[in-house]
């Protein structure tokens, strides 16, 4: 009895077939053959292909596998049909045409049934494995928060948004004449070593200077030459000085400055409009005073002082001996600010003999480190999770 393997490449005359009976056995034996093939999964038909060297064996086992009996130029069927249809006697050409479609139906039908069965099993798997256990602890996304240094410019600039202030904003990097010259500091006035700060390197022949704002002072001088009187603005942002990192000192930190300017501003606005700020900003119970101090772009300048936050202005600390806050005075000094020089209006077109106004600038870092308690400014820009969480 012949057997299947190479037998398709042979004429059923050299296979020793010549009857009805020996046809519908050597069909049989294909047809077995095929069918524990289609019963195999996946990963035996990868073996088989290995094995046997198919056609395409890199491709899906299930395609290799339709290929191998189905393919159009050296499946199985289209062999039986070169050597054993076509090269067979007249008398058994319908014999074997016969036993041909049966077994040609019966392949198709069970590669389309093998397929089904695998897309099915595939779709099962994925849906295991996208299945929700509810049981188990979920994954826990960290909800951020603003920067304590954020929130403090938020809680300032409300302040003063509600007594008809607004916010402008401008660049980081200046020029000298609106960093110092137009704020009435020439080059060589002695306050500009206590400002010293950051130049830009610039290529050989660039038309000006330029640096990294010492104050947020300049956008005074900006929004004056752009508008007419009556301004009331504050300034919030990021300002530089060339100082070394400690606790009280950063080469980059926050200011809020304040610049009101109108036909009728008096000493009076001005002192009452800063406790007004700091009443809010620290609560009604503190008390302020001012003491007379210099600054080149203001005229009468003063240094606001709030009473002390941590001893209540006693300068006692509350196990005995002296505040360390304040180290003893009651007082904490909070800010600088002034009427505005009039030289400074010189600069930006205004009628010095028509305006007054008054300025303002504060350390929005030295703020918050007073109000939360704060020891060490560096603690704002290293970005340390245990201390950020404490302000959400
Ligand atoms: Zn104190």
């Amino acid at each position: 009895m012949p057997t299947v393997d190479n037998a398709t490449a042979k004429t059923l005359n050299e296979l020793g077939v010549n009857d009805a009976q020996g046809v519908a056995e050597i069909f049989a034996e294909v047809r077995a053959r095929f069918d524990r093939q289609v019963a195999l999964d996946t990963d035996g038909i990868r073996n088989l292909m290995l094995q046997q060297a198919w056609l395409g064996s890199d491709r899906d086992p299930v395609t290799s596998l339709r290929n191998f009996w189905l393919g159009r130029k050296a499946g199985v069927l289209t062999l039986i049909t070169e050597n054993w249809l076509k090269r067979s006697p007249p008398s058994l050409k319908g014999v074997i045409g016969k036993q041909f479609n049966e077994l040609k139906s019966h392949i198709e039908t069970k590669l389309a049934e093998q397929r089904k069965r695998i897309e099915e099993k595939t779709e099962a798997a994925a849906l295991t494995r996208e299945q929700v256990d509810l049981s188990l602890p979920g994954v826990i996304h960290p909800i951020g928060s603003h920067h304590l240094i954020r929130q403090v410019f938020q809680e300032i600039e409300d302040i003063f948004f509600s007594i008809g202030f607004s916010v402008v904003e401008g660049p980081e990097i200046e020029t000298p004449y609106y960093n110092f010259e137009a704020l009435n500091i020439p080059e060589f006035h002695p306050v500009r070593d206590d400002m010293d700060t950051f130049y830009i390197d610039l290529p050989e022949g660039a038309p000006t200077p330029l640096l990294l704002r010492t104050h947020t002072s300049p956008m005074q001088i900006r929004t004056m030459e752009k508008q007419k009187p009556p301004v009331r603005v504050i300034v919030p942002g990021k300002v530089y000085r060339r100082d070394n990192p400690d606790a009280t000192h950063s080469f980059m930190f926050h200011q809020v400055e304040g610049l009101a300017v109108d036909t009728d501003i008096t000493f009076c606005d001005f002192t009452g409009t800063i406790e007004y700020f700091v009443k809010q900003f620290f609560g009604a119970g503190v008390k302020t005073r001012f003491r007379p101090s210099y600054f080149p772009f203001t005229e009468p300048s003063v240094e606001f002082d709030v009473s002390c936050i941590f001893c209540g202005g006693s300068g006692a600390a509350a196990g005995g001996g002296v505040c360390s806050k304040c180290k003893g005075a009651g007082w904490i000094e909070l800010f600088g600010a002034g009427m505005v020089d009039p030289a400074v209006y010189g600069f930006v077109n205004y009628d010095a003999k028509k305006v007054s106004g008054f300025a303002f600038g504060m350390g929005i870092d030295r703020l918050a480190m007073l109000r939360y308690g704060i020891d060490d400014i560096q603690v704002f820009f290293q970005n340390d999770v245990r201390f950020l969480k404490q302000f959400p």
